[in-house]
């Protein structure tokens, strides 16, 4: 691995900058708050190839992988445009289905997602389960060949947005009776599932939804690859997952470090600009190291993704998020507090990001089950739960 991008990589990057700045922040706020979808943008950067950019090419795709589609979420991220669902529909359902679905269900849905007139949720988490995923009881049943799934979801992005959702659920063992994982694609028109918006503090196009998945039929087909390899197959979307919202949060720590340095190189209240005090300028410094380390590890999970060790991304894909999310976080905050009264301002755009710099503390997996998987995998200590 160079730690030089390459011409190609490095013109990716130039291309969907330009794209995101062209609509920038104020685009994304006014359709947040008018209650509009990000089409536009969405729409354009799918027909770029950005969207698909790591989906194979004989399905429309740009045929590289998720180190490419981490620039594409970090270029729009940095432009204060960072769309949730490129975490969910080309790096989760994109990966599994590619990966993992049958020709069929690759012929049906790839060129759809790859150039961003088909979205696909992600539905995993249960209002009773939480980040305990082994608790889930969304169960799919058999009836001749249709399954029948019955449960619930929670939190889940852009529901409103999608054709399908790629849900997990659990499916009976025919031997043992004992349930297991198992993934399947729910259309939201289907017969049964409804989906209502969760009010939050988040100002996002990009909304939550609760699920009710009540008796909904679905053909054989449905079944995203084998029922014996889900958590396998799972695995391979959790990787993409957490290295997107590495990068989510690496654009977004971009975008508010470089409106921060933009106004303390300005502002003067004393002899010289605020950002010659210490106390503002070395944050902002120590800001700027925290975002570097934790895009060299999400780099690193991402090449190891895209060579096929499922196994090795695993543990630099959960640092590099835990790393993005911190680092980020505390960039937000710093941000505002270097702006003084301007940080919380309406204008300046930074106080809306307190929030939204958060969902990557929490989601896709919370920091704590990050450092639980550290502390358990990496350094072998015994699990509390
Ligand atoms: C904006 C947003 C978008 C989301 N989009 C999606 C989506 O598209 N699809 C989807 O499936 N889900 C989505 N989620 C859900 C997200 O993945 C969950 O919120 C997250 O996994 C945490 O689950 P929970 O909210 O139930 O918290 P809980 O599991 O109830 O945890 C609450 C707190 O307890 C801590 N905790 C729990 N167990 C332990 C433990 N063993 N050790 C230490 N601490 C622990 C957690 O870290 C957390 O701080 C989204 C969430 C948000 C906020």
């Amino acid at each position: 691995m160079s730690f030089v991008e390459t011409a190609e990589r490095a013109d990716l990057r130039a291309s969907v900058a330009a794209l995101a700045t062209k609509y920038g922040q104020d685009y994304f706020r006014e359709c947040a708050r008018e209650g509009r979808k990000t089409d536009e943008l969405w729409s354009e950067a799918g027909k770029l190839g950005f969207i698909g950019v790591n989906l194979p090419e004989e399905y429309g795709g740009g045929g590289a992988g998720m180190y490419e589609l981490s620039i594409v979420m970090e270029e729009i991220a940095a432009a204060g445009t960072g769309l949730l669902m490129l975490v969910v529909s080309p790096a989760i359902c994109g990966n599994i289905i590619a990966r993992f679905g049958t020709d069929e269900q690759r012929d049906r849905w790839l060129p759809g997602l790859a150039d961003g007139s088909i979205t696909m949720a992600f539905g995993i988490t249960e209002p009773d389960a939480g980040s305990n995923s082994h608790q889930i009881t969304t169960t799919a049943s058999r009836d001749g060949s249709d399954w029948v799934l019955n449960g619930r979801k929670v939190y889940i992005s852009g529901v409103d947005q999608a054709d399908a959702v790629l849900i997990v659920g659990r499916s009976e063992d025919a031997k043992t009776g004992k349930l297991r994982p198992a993934l399947f694609i729910v259309p939201t028109d289907a017969p049964g599932f409804e989906y209502k918006m969760i009010d939050m503090e988040l100002v996002n196009p990009e909304k939550q939804f609760g699920l009710y998945l009540d008796d909904v039929r679905l053909p054989a087909d449905a079944l995203v690859g084998s029922p014996d390899a889900a958590l396998s197959q799972l695995f391979a979307g959790l990787n993409p997952e957490r290295i997107m919202a590495a990068a989510s949060a690496v654009g977004m720590g971009r975008f508010a470090l470089g409106k921060a340095v933009d106004y303390v190189k300005e502002r003067t209240v004393w002899k010289t600009p605020i950002g010659a005090h210490q106390a503002i300028a070395h944050p902002l410094a120590q800001g700027k190291i925290e975002l570097e380390m934790a895009k060299l590890m999400m780099q690193k999970a991402a090449t190891l993704y895209d060579a096929g060790d499922d196994w090795g991304a695993a543990e630099p894909a959960n640092m590099a998020k835990y790393a993005a999310a911190e680092a980020c976080v505390k960039i937000v905050d710093q941000a505002v507090q270097s702006m003084g009264g301007n940080g919380l301002t309406t204008e300046y755009g930074v106080a809306p990001l307190l929030s939204l710099a958060r969902i990557a503390r929490v989601a896709p997996v919370s920091r704590e089950m990050v450092l639980n998987f550290v502390a358990q995998t990496s350094l072998g200590l015994p699990k509390s739960y």
